[in-house]
């Protein structure tokens, strides 16, 4: 089946790339009056209670904390399965935001803090009733493969 069948787990998440060259990003809220961002995007700005806009916040980052999960998983996730914090990056791209989130189900053992991770959307886990869903997670980078 084709990843383009596949529905995201939920909506307004993360964009689903089209190509290579359109990488899949992290969606979040950003506030115009405070200049803030957040993830996911809250139906009202906790600041000044105005409703967010939905906005790319990036797909790039280095892993602030992680654990392994090893117990049966929720929603037909791998075992074992990895989740965490990643700081995304600053700047144009990236709201340097820090995110709770799925790592990749094939890095779970090589997994460090302070390693460069990139946002992937694939096929991942289920909806709760069986049927497929995309989901984001991070993935390490090596240094041979940036660019
Ligand atoms: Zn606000």
């Amino acid at each position: 089946m084709s990843e383009n069948h596949i529905k995201p787990m939920l909506p307004d998440i993360f964009t689903i790339p089209r190509d290579e060259k359109h990488p899949p990003m992290l969606l979040g809220g950003y506030c115009r009056h405070c200049n803030a961002h957040y993830f996911p995007k809250p139906r009202y700005c906790p600041r000044c209670l105005e409703p967010p806009e939905l906005k790319e916040i990036g797909n790039a980052g280095i892993i602030h904390s992680l654990t392994v999960v090893r117990t049966k998983p929720p929603l037909g996730l791998p075992q074992p399965y990895s989740v965490g914090y990643v700081d995304l990056e600053k700047g144009s791209a990236g709201s340097g935001l820090r995110v709770f989130c799925l790592f990749d189900p094939e890095s779970v053992d090589h997994l460090k803090i302070g390693q460069k991770v990139v946002l992937r959307v694939g096929p991942l886990g289920h909806d709760g009733r069986g049927d497929t869903r995309l989901r984001p997670y991070f993935k390490p980078v090596h240094e041979n493969e940036e660019g």
